[in-house]
């Protein structure tokens, strides 16, 4: 399953080819994903020129000039994929052979740019768990699917003053807590496995003792929003140093394999460098967590 940084990748794939061109025609190749696809979402987007592409949490938002915005979510196995539309001399990293799976190619975009030239942007998913949604610049504060989300773990919002006053009083495992999608948005197991490593803190510690009685953050509540912060920069980083790196070259955007301290890693040494201990895998709320229970308190 994707996960935010992979999502952040595919953005900044997607960018440089969607943005300032303009939508010549939607084509919609089923009628849903996960749910229907919007009510007349090709006569509200085509003609239109993107204006940005960004990211909410797990959601891509492609804004358009006047002001519609397409909500993208990847699901389980949700790709794009950048194709000249022409047979115009593109370099290579855009060439893309038909693949095999076009049977599940659902979504395409076909654009011009401001330069004249085309490209389409194709929506892969075979599991079909993704899904779009169509709103207004204005109105997507309010939107089902992202009014709920809480702040994001990239960028400066995250701090330990921020994550104390969200995990004061909590009784809940730390693990728990940092996979509320409520409090922190787009911030799976995976990475809150890592940051916990990191912060050296026990995924199964109450939520509540990183907070001063005063509700203050404690310095292993700063340590923790640090390595929240930089568990997701330096994934990011992974996923590409340079442009050329956010697209493969099978056109396909944002997928890569990320080396993971802990995750997986059940039975191997802890990395921390002078810990003795063993990764553990345990199950809480019915998802794996690993951990070092040597150095994690
Ligand atoms: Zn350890």
């Amino acid at each position: 399953m994707p996960e935010l940084p992979e999502v952040e990748t595919v953005r900044r794939g997607l960018q440089p080819t969607m943005e300032g061109a303009r939508l010549a025609r939607l084509e919609l190749r089923r009628a849903d994903l996960r749910f229907p696809l919007p009510h007349g979402l090709s006569e509200a987007l085509e003609g239109r020129t993107i204006t940005s592409v960004g990211r909410r949490a797990k959601y891509l938002t492609m804004h358009f000039d006047g002001g519609a915005v397409l909500i993208s979510h990847l699901g389980m196995s949700g790709s794009y994929r950048v194709e000249d539309g022409a047979d115009a001399a593109i370099p290579g990293m855009f060439h893309h052979e038909r693949s095999k799976l076009s049977a599940h190619d659902h979504i395409v975009f076909h654009l011009t740019r401001r330069d004249g030239t085309t490209r389409r942007v194709t929506y892969n998913d075979p599991r079909r768990f993704g899904f779009v949604d169509l709103d207004r610049a204005r109105t997507l504060y309010r939107n089902r699917f992202l009014r709920d989300l809480g702040i994001e773990p990239t960028g400066n919002a995250l701090d330990g003053a921020r994550l104390a006053a969200m995990l004061a009083g909590k009784a809940a495992p730390l693990k728990a807590a940092l996979l509320d999608q409520r409090l922190i948005a787009g911030l799976g197991n995976i990475y809150v496995c890592e940051a916990l490593w990191r912060a050296r803190l026990s995924p199964r510690r109450k939520a509540g003792t990183l907070v001063t009685r005063d509700g203050r953050p404690t310095p292993r509540c700063h340590a923790l929003a640090d390595a929240v912060r930089a568990v997701i920069a330096d994934a990011i980083a992974a996923g590409g140093s340079s442009l050329r790196d956010y697209v493969h070259a099978d056109g396909s955007l944002g997928y890569f394999q990320h080396s993971f301290a802990v995750y997986g890693r059940e039975g191997e040494p802890c990395p921390h460098e002078a810990c003795e201990g063993t990764i553990r895998r345990i199950v809480q709320s019915g998802r794996s967590t690993f951990y070092c229970p040597a150095c994690q308190r």
